[in-house]
């Protein structure tokens, strides 16, 4: 009988491409997916140390497999990722249930791991070096990607993928941990980058999302004195015949080179959408993040990515309440997100993270409240300049690359399915959906080539294809509109059949599938 693995991620689509890496080579060797930790032999989290909160999500459900660890001493409990590489023995320390410990250079170990803790019945270390134990060669290899041969039935969609093209980050702003857990900038070598979209484009996908913790920084020195940057890697994936559209995210502000922004606009399968974190609108506060640049030299940026890509969107993080942030800097932030134009921003509360220079150098000296409230306000300003950005699209004509029934289609069907006793799709292929569709047209949710989301009526045939919507109705957050015609849109010279009509259902293991949300 197959064994069952139970596997949950949290965190970002780094974590969300370990994910599902893991689950390929565990499915190799044997095991089947399980949405029950009862029903597990191996049960994993694959984990986050950006946030305390993260954290803390982690440590609880570790609490509440502790019974049932006692009752079923055979299941094997592994902690992965960041918070691995972070806590190391304190994870065992503080959820002595937990068999492995495995940081995110040394996944690729994970089978080896657990073969050994059923042979000998002890726990098993996996850890990568910290940045100061060894020299930065023996750091960098103990870090070595993980980018095994991919397995097209574990990613969430068919036809989206991420494509990791560099691990680690050298910059250590000082809130920042991902340079201790993920550890030194590394590139990967641009061919076997060229190699794996070409397998993934063999496999049916269109968008893939190249992915670096500074994605724009990356640079491969390829012999003969020659150097790849991010813009040649783009020009050299373009035309893999069957990828139409091609992101990254997420990039460094210093880094946004004229290059990168030419090759942007002159690739047509290049989405023109920036995510370029600026993370505080005040001078003082980015100084003490270590963030690089100033406030004028972000908003130098923003124009010459817009004066260089007509049309591009742009979205933005923002961290509030970190140390020393006054009433005043706090302001500066807003005025930024009011005169920047992003399309949305991700806003986080400051939370100081052990390991990080901002814990060892600043008080974490602004309450919980106001940093509450300055979320919150930060929040209303953002939207207020994300549904004047939507409402300047209505009327157009946009093309979307529909990923799936929207979230209010998905809770409607799964209250009908609850009360039918049917299954219903999930995440990593389990339980996958033997729904198609019932009376009327489900509500459809897709993205545009600039990220903007949209939701519309259409045939679950559709998902996968890129349509034309006219844009209707927008809120601060969604984009409202109707297929405009039949017709599909070409944008690559493998385009399929033009007639939405003649397509064949996209089909997944027999199935419809919906995007693996990020957290
Ligand atoms: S650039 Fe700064 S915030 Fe981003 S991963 Fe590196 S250290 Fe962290």
């Amino acid at each position: 009988m197959s064994k069952k693995l139970y596997i949950e991620t949290v965190g970002c689509q780094m974590n969300v491409l370990d994910s599902e890496l893991v689950v390929g080579s565990l499915r190799r060797a044997g095991y089947v997916l399980t949405k029950d930790t009862d029903q597990a032999d191996v049960i994993l989290f694959n984990t986050c140390s950006v946030r305390q909160h993260a954290e803390d999500k982690i440590y609880s459900q570790l609490g509440r497999l502790r019974h049932h660890k006692r009752e079923h001493p055979d299941a094997i409990i592994g902690v992965l990722g960041c918070m691995a590489q972070k806590d190391q023995e304190l994870v065992r320390r503080r959820a002595p249930q937990v068999d492995i410990v495995c940081g995110t250079g040394q996944l690729a170990r994970l089978p080896e791991l657990i073969s050994k803790v059923r042979e000998t019945g002890r726990p098993q270390l996996a850890l990568s070096f910290d940045r100061n134990e060894a020299s930065r060669l023996e750091v960098e290899r103990s870090f070595e990607s993980y980018d095994p041969l991919r397995d097209p039935s574990m990613r969430p969609s068919r036809f989206q993928a991420y494509v990791r093209i560099m691990i680690g980050c050298d910059k250590f702003c000082t809130y920042c941990i991902v340079p201790q857990v993920r550890g030194p900038e590394q590139s990967r070598h641009p061919e076997p980058i060229a190699a794996e979209v070409r397998q993934l484009a063999g496999e049916g996908c269109k968008e893939i999302t190249l992915l670096g913790q500074t994605v724009n920084s990356y640079k491969y020195n390829v012999g003969d004195g020659r150097r790849f940057q991010l813009s040649d890697l783009l020009a050299r994936i373009h035309d893999t015949p069957g990828i139409e559209r091609i992101k990254f995210i997420t990039n460094f502000p210093r880094d946004m080179s004229d290059d990168l922004l030419d090759a942007v606009r002159d690739l047509p399968k290049v989405s023109p959408y920036l995510h370029v974190p600026v993370q505080s609108g005040c001078n003082e506060v980015l100084k003490r993040m270590k963030r690089l640049y100033t406030v004028e030299y972000y908003r130098e940026m923003l124009a010459r990515c817009r004066d260089r890509i007509p049309g591009v969107s742009i979205s933005s993080d923002f961290i509030v309440g970190f140390s020393g942030e006054s009433e005043q800097s706090f302001q500066h932030s807003c005025d930024l997100v009011s005169e920047a134009g992003f399309k949305n921003s991700y806003i986080f509360k400051y939370s100081p993270r052990p390991g990080t220079k901002g814990h060892e150098l600043y008080p974490d000296d602004i309450s919980e409240m106001t940093k509450k409230r300055r979320n919150n306000d930060l929040l209303v300003i953002q939207n207020q300049v994300s549904l004047k950005d939507h409402l300047a699209r209505i009327g157009n004509i946009v093309e979307v690359l529909v990923e799936g029934p929207s979230k209010t289609h998905m809770k409607i069907k799964k209250s009908e399915i609850r009360n039918s006793k049917s299954e219903m799709v999930s995440d990593f292929g389990v339980d996958d959906s033997t729904w198609t569709g019932g009376d009327g047209l489900p509500q459809l949710t897709g993205r545009t080539a600039t990220d903007h989301i949209v939701v519309f009526e259409g045939n679950l045939r559709l998902v996968g294809q890129i349509v034309q919507i006219k844009v209707k109705e927008a809120t601060a957050f969604t984009l409202f509109g109707e297929v405009l015609t039949s017709e599909r849109v070409h944008s690559g010279e493998n385009a399929e059949s033009p007639i939405l009509g003649l397509i064949p259902p996209v089909e997944i293991n027999g199935s419809t599938r919906i995007s693996l949300p990020v957290v």
